[in-house]
């Protein structure tokens, strides 16, 4: 959205008639390759939990710099709600009174995490979640890939709609092959997981999956949202077998891949790895929580 927004505000053919990028010229084309000078990105580093003053600052120094090419430069602050309280207030100035010409778009997972300072200064606009249907369509729609994807290997194509969960640029970026290799295999682990939680007593089956979690913070989140996912199916299956699923395809495949799980011990770990998920979050060590993670979930496994 905030490419397209960038590419309305540059694109060679804009016109009062028409506000949306044409997509096609030389302007929209780089901003979309990500290769333009006015259109500036600034995101947090994989392995951090925040976004900090100082990166802000260079950036909000840059905003008053003239444009290279372009009447309208636009700055995105990706993961937004991680920047640093006192990163935030950096922007403060600038957002009421940006440089001519500027645009400022920040983006945010969680809104909450934004001072209301911020939030008072700039214009609201809540991105909802596709449904696997609407993702689907339009995932054949603008790649090739996808379409033979989803003739040659239909459960892949599946796997990628369903993790994406809701995410366009996530389905995107689940098509590049090597990416959807380390998705499937990544499911594969979390099957492998639920599968020895269902047997009691497996703690060499649970250490063998959760001690190859990785080791990188943003990729351990995802992870640990997509275990939450598959737990989240397991439980609402027992309720009721035809309800929607997000991880699995449908609640007779995740019966028939994880087995019968009691729904007390399929509780218990949801709350352990709901934990994790939030101490990740908040910059908790990496490692030690793979450790904690790893015992409660034997300890739950025994319910
Ligand atoms: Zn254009």
């Amino acid at each position: 959205m905030a490419t397209e927004i960038a590419a309305a505000l540059n694109c060679e053919k804009k016109s009062d008639s028409d506000t949306l990028p044409c997509g096609s010229c030389s302007c929209c084309r780089r901003i979309y390759e990500g290769n333009f000078p006015d259109v500036k990105l600034l995101q947090k580093k994989k392995d951090k939990a925040t976004l900090g003053v100082e990166a802000v600052k260079d950036f909000r120094e840059d905003m008053f710099l003239s444009s290279t090419e372009s009447e309208s430069k636009i700055y995105i602050i990706d993961d937004a709600e991680c920047m640093t309280p006192e990163a935030q207030n950096a922007l403060l100035k600038v957002l009421e009174e940006p440089p001519k010409s500027v645009s400022i778009i920040l983006l945010a997972k969680e809104c909450d995490r934004i001072l209301t300072t911020i939030k008072s200064r700039t214009q609201y606009i809540a991105m909802s979640r596709f449904d696997d249907g609407e993702l689907e369509k339009w995932l054949l729609s603008i790649s090739p890939e996808a379409r033979s994807m989803k003739v040659s290997d239909p459960a892949r194509f599946m796997g990628i709609i369903m993790s994406a969960d809701g995410r366009l640029g996530q389905a995107k970026n689940l098509l590049n092959k090597r990416l959807s290799e380390e998705n499937e295999e990544e499911r594969s682990e979390i099957i492998a997981l639920l599968s020895a939680i269902a047997r009691k007593g497996a703690y060499a089956d649970i250490y063998s999956v959760t001690s190859d979690f990785p080791s990188k913070r943003a990729e351990l989140q995802l992870t640990l949202e997509r275990l939450m996912n598959a737990l989240r199916d397991l439980i609402i299956i027992k309720y009721d077998p035809n309800a929607k699923t997000v991880f699995f395809p449908n609640g007779r495949d995740a019966t028939n891949k994880c087995g019968d799980i009691p729904v007390r011990r399929l509780v218990a770990i949801y709350d352990a790895v709901n934990e994790a998920h939030g101490l990740c979050i908040r910059n908790a060590n990496v490692s030690n929580l793979i450790a904690s993670l790893t015992s409660k979930i034997r300890l739950a496994a025994n319910i």
